[in-house]
Parts: structure tokens; C-alpha cells; sequence
């Protein structure tokens, strides 16, 4: 009888494989049950070996569940990518792409089931003709089959949607199947309802707030064929999709594509690489792309196509500074700001109302002595929730009671400072008593079907005043909206930040989009303290190509990402000498190396989460290739390091957040 030796992946924090025999032949990808130390665990077949370097102690793999292998050869090369590029531990990376049903032993498998589904065309959907640039793009984006990164750069409401809708429809009839990524599982409904109205046959959903039986479904559906358009977010990116016709990343520039903990990796450029390994075409839509991607553009490594114009012929709304450093501040809202409101509500129009933090406020102080209500794990300041009459930690989510006497001085005359969304949303509702006023945060949205109840509310709604964090500035469409006002541009214009002014920039960019619609009239309120900042003079033009080319050329000069590469080793430890003295033992083995720049180890934002203290190194190269180079030297190194049984680290590659 033949005996076969595999290399397997499992699923613990280990950066290898390891060794196991069989009698049956298994492809690669195959999920496998092994014996590991005193448990059995779930392992995928990384590798078929023709030999091993030793027989002695090497255990039988003990079942293969499936009829087939989980990992298909281009989402398998994908994998292994992933797992070098970030330098995660391998069993993991795979472990984090299948359903979590098919993580455990139980009695899912995977096996072929009802057959192929056909899709047809709703022709109604389609009653109107495309505007002269859709209708040139889509032709050369049609003609395009092998892998090649598309742009396509359209302003908002310049029609991306329906170019989306009608290149899925092109890869349907030559019976392919397609993947859609959004960045934020509250983009997901409209898009659905869109895909909807178009394709008759099932779109399947993939995203984190699933339940694991409805995941594993549409897993399951999508890898035989009856599924053959999905729709998800970042884990959605590697679902096995029977013979894939392209991928298509929407709002590419979005940050919330970065996994930002555990495997950090990100969601865009896996599909990118998996659509290289497919050898199929990708199309990165956005109004405000990323700088990456238009230094790929201008490195010829990309290609753009345009869609300058909206569909509605309607120009794009006024960007207007509003100087408020003489005014008082009645809720975050200057007396202005407010005068503007009244009028577009006056007029039955909607109103959309920005400001970065949920909450009623973000400081809650005794004016006697000075004490702030505080975290007890974190370093950070609780937010007064007034909705909940509870404090919050927004770092781990702690809840506390909210205390009606100090705890240091006894005193009862605590107040609270600061302003976020519920606070806005008291005040305009004792300000403008008639018009409904409609919250959209982290908060209001966390319950299924709660972004559907806000679009029905607006939708159905005349005047209206819609007030909501950076989730209600992302490709949202709230067609009677003209007025938006953004509440604390400030902070953004004036963060530290490497690239504050990229961030910043597409945000207000991204909101003016919201507004105007279906009026020429719409205009966007920046409420600032610095109408004359040169960066604002640049973004108040509305022209983001300008901004970003500036951005580049900036970046250049001073030999920042997308012109270098960085990546940050984070440590944390209960202890704070531990970490502190840990980071700086990898900094000095990385001292005498060539062409790196090493800063810190700088203490992360906030300094303490959950009883742990965080640090950071930043490790900075000029190219991939050689920091892909030092980072595995590293990780040898530091893996027999015995601090390590005190510090936990990781990497972060390509940090959008560098705090
Ligand atoms: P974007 O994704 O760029 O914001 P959409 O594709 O959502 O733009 O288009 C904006 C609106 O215009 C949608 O309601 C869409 O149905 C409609 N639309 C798109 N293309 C056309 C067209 N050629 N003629 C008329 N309406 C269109
Ligand atoms: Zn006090
Ligand atoms: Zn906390």
C-alpha cells in the first residue's frame, strides 16, 4: 500500500506546517481532520511531500470529511500569497476564508449539490439609454478579459452602479459568475436592491453579521454554481465562485477594506491578486481613488476610464467654507449653520449633518475637582451615551453606569463636554420641532434591517434632517437631500497624520456626493476655524484629481507610501518595560540594516486597551520586496526570542492607521 506524506496548515497562531502521513491520495486545499497534541483539529493539505526527512512520530491524518478540496488552485495560490505578504501564520489565513462552520469538526461538508442556476435579465430595469461616456467606457471595459486593473474614476452619480450592473450582466451571459466588494455591510442592501431589480436569479450576500448556517450557504451555493453573483465585504473576497468572470472592488479607496486587527489584511488588494492568479479582470470603482491606485494609473500598471459628468447633466454641488471662530457652538452647530438649515428645511428639503463621533458626548467631568470619567481597562475617556444614561468605552465597548456623584470629591456638579451625534441630533430636535430627524451611527445601525428602516423613513419623508458619522458619508443615496454641513472638518485638516489630507479630502468629497442629487441648487457647509487652510482652498474646488496630484507629488518629495513601503511591528503587554524594552531589542537588530528607516518604538493611540499597554514600531523601505526580505528575518529572529512569552506581537503591512 502506497503511503503519502502532506504538509498541513492548522489553525493556531504557528507560523509552519506540519507533517502527516496517509494511504489516500488528497489534493491540495483538501480539508483534513489530524491529531494534534491531545486534541484533533481541522487542517487543510498545504503540500504534498515526496519524502520526510524523518519517519519517527509521524501521526495519521484521521479522516478527509469532504468530497472534494475546500480550496480551489487560484484562491489556494491566493492564500499562500496572503500568508507571505503579511507574514500571518498560515493555518489561520486559510481558516479565515471558509465559513465558520467548516472551521470545526461537525458533520458539514462539502459536496456537490443541485447543479448550475441560469440567470436572466430583467429588461424593464433597463428603460434608458446610457449617458455618452458610460455607454464609451463600458464598450472598452467590455472588451477587456484577461487580468487587468480598471479605474473606473466617476464622479458621484455620474452612473458606476449601472456600468457595474451591466458588465455583470455581460460576464452572466457568457455564463460567468461575478464578485462585488463593498466596503461596509450597510452598503451592502442598496446595491442588493439594485442587482435585484436587474438579474433574475439568486444574488448571494456574504458578510460577517450572517448567521454561520447562512454563510455556509451561500459558501456552498457560489462554489457549485448555483450562485453565481455575490455581494460582500472583506471576507467575502476569497468565496469560492464557479467560474469567475471578473471582480469588482466598489469605493476602492475605502479604509474599512483593511482588516484592523487579528489578520490584518486587506480585502482590495487580495482581490486583486486573486484576479491575477484567475487571470480575469478588475474594476476598482470610486470618485476619490486611493493615491495607490493612481500611482499604478500613472505607472501604466492601471488602467482609467473617466465618467466626469453626472448622469442628470447636474453639476456637482458648492463646497463653502463657513468661518465659525467667532460664533458660539450650540451643539457642535454655529447659529449660521443653523439659519442655512432652517432654510432648506423651510423649502421640504433634506438635510444631511456630519460629525465624527457617536455619542452624546465625549467628556463627562466634575467641574469641582477635575475628574473624568475613565475606562478602567483602557486609556481612553468614556463617552456619556444619553439614549442608554450609560458611559461607554468606544476602544473595548465597557459599559458603565453612570454616576451621579463624583468618585473623587463627592461633588454632584458633573457636566459633560463636547459634542457627537446624539447630541446634535437633541439639539436640532428642540431647534426645528417638525421635521423628522433620522440618526445614523454605529449605534442606530447595529440592528438587522436598521439601515433598511432609515433609507424607508428619508424615502418616505418630505423635510428631513439626517445626522450620522462617517458611515452616512459612503456611497449612501438619499436622492432629496441638498444640504449637507460637516460639523468638525478641523480635525481632519489639521491631524499629524501622513496622509490627514488624502483622508480628509476624500471624506468631504465623498459627502458632497450625497448631496444635490436631483438639485442644482445643493451646496456642502464645512463649518471650519481655518476657511483660509491651503489644503481646504484646494478641496473646496471639488476637484479631487487636483488635491490627490498634489498629494502624490507631497508624498514624493519626502519619500512616503505610495512612493515607499511601511509596515508596523505592534507589541502589547500587560506589563509596559516589557513591551517598551521589546520593540526596542527589534529595533536595534534592524539598526545596522541598509536602506530601512526604523521610528519609534512610539506609544500607540490609546496607550492601554483592555489592561495592555501598546507600542509600535514603524519600519519603513522603498520597496515591497525588501521588507517582505527584513520581515521574515525578523520573525525568525524574534520567534525564539523568550520575551515573547510576555509580548504579544504582530505586524501590521500597509497601516492605514498609524496611531
Ligand atoms: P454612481 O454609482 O456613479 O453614483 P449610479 O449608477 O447610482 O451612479 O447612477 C445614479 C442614478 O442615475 C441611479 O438612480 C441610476 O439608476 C440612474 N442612472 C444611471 N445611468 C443612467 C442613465 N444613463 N440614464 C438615466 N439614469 C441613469
Ligand atoms: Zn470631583
Ligand atoms: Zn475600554
Amino acid at each position: 500500500m502506497n503511503i503519502f506524506y502532506y504538509d498541513i496548515a492548522v489553525g493556531l497562531p504557528i507560523r509552519q506546517c506540519f507533517t502527516y502521513k496517509s494511504n489516500n491520495d488528497i489534493k491540495k486545499g483538501t480539508r483534513v481532520i489530524v491529531p494534534f497534541g491531545n486534541k484533533t483539529l481541522v487542517g487543510i493539505v498545504v503540500k504534498k511531500l515526496s519524502k520526510t526527512k524523518s519517519l519517527e512520530g509521524l501521526k495519521d491524518i484521521i479522516s478527509i470529511p469532504d468530497d472534494c478540496a475546500c480550496f480551489d488552485k487560484s484562491i489556494f495560490e491566493t492564500i499562500l500569497w496572503a500568508a507571505d505578504y503579511y507574514h500571518h501564520p498560515i493555518g489561520e489565513v486559510f481558516l479565515s476564508f471558509i465559513p465558520t462552520l467548516l472551521r470545526k469538526k461537525n458533520d458539514k461538508i462539502i459536496s456537490t449539490s443541485n447543479g448550475e442556476s441560469e440567470y436572466g435579465i430583467n429588461k424593464d430595469d433597463k428603460n434608458f439609454k446610457l449617458t455618452k461616456e458610460q455607454s464609451v467606457n463600458l464598450s472598452k471595459l467590455n472588451k477587456i478579459e484577461k487580468f487587468s486593473p480598471s479605474l473606473i474614476y466617476g464622479v458621484t452619480g455620474s452612473g458606476k452602479t449601472e456600468i457595474y450592473l451591466q458588465l455583470a450582466e455581460k460576464f452572466l451571459k457568457e455564463n460567468k459568475s461575478i464578485l462585488i466588494l463593498v466596503p461596509e455591510i450597510n452598503l451592502i442592501p442598496q446595491l442588493l436592491k439594485r442587482l435585484k431589480n436587474r438579474f433574475k436569479g439568486e444574488i448571494g450576500i456574504y458578510h460577517s453579521r450572517q448567521t454561520p448556517n447562512q454563510r455556509l450557504r451561500v459558501w456552498l451555493g457560489s462554489k457549485f454554481g448555483e450562485i453565481k453573483v455575490v455581494v460582500g465585504t472583506r471576507s467575502s473576497v476569497l468565496i469560492p465562485l464557479k467560474n469567475l468572470g471578473a471582480i469588482i472592488i466598489d469605493e476602492e479607496h475605502d479604509h474599512s477594506y483593511k482588516q484592523a486587527d487579528g489578520f490584518r489584511f486587506s480585502g482590495k488588494d487580495l482581490a486583486i491578486k486573486r484576479a491575477q492568479l484567475e487571470k480575469i479582470p478588475v474594476f476598482l470603482g470610486s470618485a476619490t481613488p486611493s493615491l495607490q491606485t493612481l500611482k499604478l494609473v500613472k505607472d501604466k500598471k492601471y488602467k482609467k476610464f473617466d465618467l466626469l459628468r453626472r448622469v442628470d447633466g447636474k453639476k456637482p454641488p458648492k463646497l463653502i467654507p463657513l468661518d465659525i471662530s467667532d460664533s458660539p457652538l450650540l451643539g457642535g452647530l454655529a447659529v449660521q449653520t443653523i439659519g442655512i438649515i432652517e432654510t432648506a428645511i423651510n423649502r421640504g428639503e433634506q438635510v444631511l449633518i456630519f460629525i465624527n463621533r457617536r455619542g452624546f458626548a465625549p467628556l463627562y467631568e466634575c467641574d469641582n475637582c477635575g475628574w473624568v470619567a475613565k475606562c478602567s481597562s483602557c486609556e481612553s475617556n468614556l463617552v456619556f451615551h444619553k439614549s442608554k444614561n450609560r458611559l461607554i468605552c468606544h476602544k473595548c465597548e465597557s459599559v458603565y453606569a453612570v454616576n451621579d456623584n463624583c468618585p473623587d470629591c463627592q461633588s454632584i456638579e458633573i457636566s459633560t463636554f463636547g459634542t457627537g451625534t446624539e447630541r446634535v441630533e437633541e439639539v436640532l430636535r428642540s431647534t426645528f420641532k417638525k421635521a423628522p430627524i433620522i440618526r445614523m451611527d454605529y449605534d442606530s445601525t447595529r440592528l438587522k434591517g436598521s439601515i433598511e428602516a432609515i433609507y424607508e423613513k428619508a424615502n418616505e419623508s418630505k423635510e428631513a434632517i439626517l445626522v450620522g458619522t462617517q458611515m452616512l458619508s459612503k456611497g449612501h443615496d438619499f436622492p432629496k437631500v441638498t444640504l449637507c454641513v460637516i460639523l468638525n472638518a478641523d480635525g481632519g485638516l489639521l491631524s499629524p497624520e501622513i496622509n490627514a489630507v488624502e483622508k480628509i479630502s476624500q471624506q468631504l468629497i465623498q459627502v458632497s456626493g450625497r448631496a444635490g442629487r436631483n438639485n442644482n441648487l445643493a451646496k456642502v457647509v464645512i463649518q471650519t476655524r481655518y476657511p483660509n487652510d491651503l489644503n481646504l482652498k484646494q478641496i473646496k474646488t471639488g476637484d479631487y484629481q487636483l488635491v490627490a496630484d498634489q498629494c502624490l507629488k507631497n508624498n514624493k518629495a519626502i519619500g512616503m507610501p505610495p512612493y515607499s513601503t511601511i509596515s508596523m511591528l505592534r507589541a502589547t503587554s500587560p506589563n509596559h518595560q516589557s513591551c517598551h524594552k521589546f520593540l526596542e531589542k527589534v529595533s536595534n537588530l534592524l539598526d545596522n540594516k541598509k536602506s530601512i528607516t526604523i521610528i519609534g518604538p512610539l506609544p500607540s493611540i490609546p496607550l492601554k486597551i483592555k489592561g495592555n499597554t501598546r507600542n509600535h514600531l514603524i519600519i519603513k523601505t522603498n520597496t515591497k520586496t525588501y521588507l517582505n526580505k527584513v520581515l521574515k528575518f525578523l520573525t525568525n529572529e524574534i520567534q525564539a526570542w523568550p520575551e515573547t512569552k510576555k509580548v504579544k506581537w504582530s505586524y501590521d503591512i500597509d497601516p492605514h492607521d498609524m496611531s
